[in-house]
């Protein structure tokens, strides 16, 4: 049996590494539970931090924290001023992926996606000639 089969490309840094369960390399592992930390005795110090002073402190980007937020790592719960981003606009959200406004917009696109092929299967053709 070969070993070949449970290595993979860390996704943060593309090095090969033996598959786990947190599937990073463990260059990437030991970073990643440096940052935590950092975050962690920031946060315990201030809980009131927002993102950005939470990068600054703490020495991590935002996108990563961002990360660690989505990846449950860090718990929103917790801490009332950090937030997530929206997936789409990049505001900011607490929960989920989207934010309200989005949520909103895509719901009424799918709505209005169905209204208008439910219109074009009923239809008749010689209507929407006349229509114009
Ligand atoms: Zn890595
Ligand atoms: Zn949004």
């Amino acid at each position: 049996m070969s070993t070949e089969l449970f290595v993979a490309h860390c996704p943060n840094c593309g090095n090969v590494f033996q598959k786990n369960l947190r599937n990073l390399c463990s260059t990437c592992m030991v970073e990643e539970d440096k940052q935590i930390t950092a975050m962690e005795q920031a946060l315990r110090r201030n809980r009131q931090l927002n993102n950005d002073q939470l990068a600054e402190l703490s020495m991590v980007s935002v996108q990563r924290i961002r990360a660690y937020i989505r990846k449950g790592k860090l718990k929103l719960c917790d801490y009332p001023n950090l937030a997530d981003a929206c997936d789409l606009c990049a505001g900011p959200i607490r929960q989920g992926k989207l934010c309200i406004d989005c949520t909103v917009r895509i719901k009424e696109d799918i709505q209005l996606d169905l209204e208008r092929s439910k219109q074009k299967r009923t239809q008749p053709i010689f209507l929407s000639r006349n229509s114009r």
